[in-house]
């Protein structure tokens, strides 16, 4: 990918109960026995809030059918409760790293629409199991700060 064919940054949980630990190990042997290369998310964020990150910032990735070409793809552990059902089980820790993550490629990628994987077409399922208006509300507030800080400083 280019840096202007970055047109999504698509959120994704990982499916996993918040009551069972989904290790960075257990994520790459799931993709690659899907046949990815290694994990398929640009980042992986766990529950304690430590992020890893598993491509290339430019790098296609393999999280989104059909738009892999065109966006960088963040995932959370977590997503279901304790019965398996569709459920916010973020943590603060998660909460507090998603935040800085998404502000950072907000900033890198101002044209970049930020998306849950539900809210792309065709998407049958309930990932990331969170309230994207909500969600973008908090980050665009928080965008449209560092902006107001940057435009200080000239
Ligand atoms: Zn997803």
């Amino acid at each position: 990918m280019l840096e202007k064919d970055v047109k999504y940054i698509v959120l994704h949980c990982s499916a996993t109960r918040s009551n069972q630990a989904y290790t960075v190990e257990q994520l790459t042997r799931d993709h690659q026995a899907r046949g990815f290369r290694t994990v398929g998310y640009h980042f992986y964020i766990r529950q304690d809030g430590s992020v890893t990150q598993h491509r290339k910032l430019l790098e296609a990735g393999a999280h989104a059918m059909g738009y892999n070409h065109c966006s960088i793809g963040i995932c959370y552990e977590g997503g279901l409760d304790v019965n398996g059902n569709p459920c916010d089980t973020r943590t603060e820790a998660q909460k507090r790293g998603l935040l800085d993550l998404f502000i950072i490629l907000s900033k890198m990628f101002p044209e970049a629409k930020v998306v849950g994987h539900c809210e792309l077409p065709h998407v049958h399922k309930a990932c990331p199991c969170i309230d994207m208006e909500t969600w973008r509300k908090e980050l665009a507030a928080h965008v449209k700060h560092f902006k107001f800080a940057k435009d200080c400083c000239r």
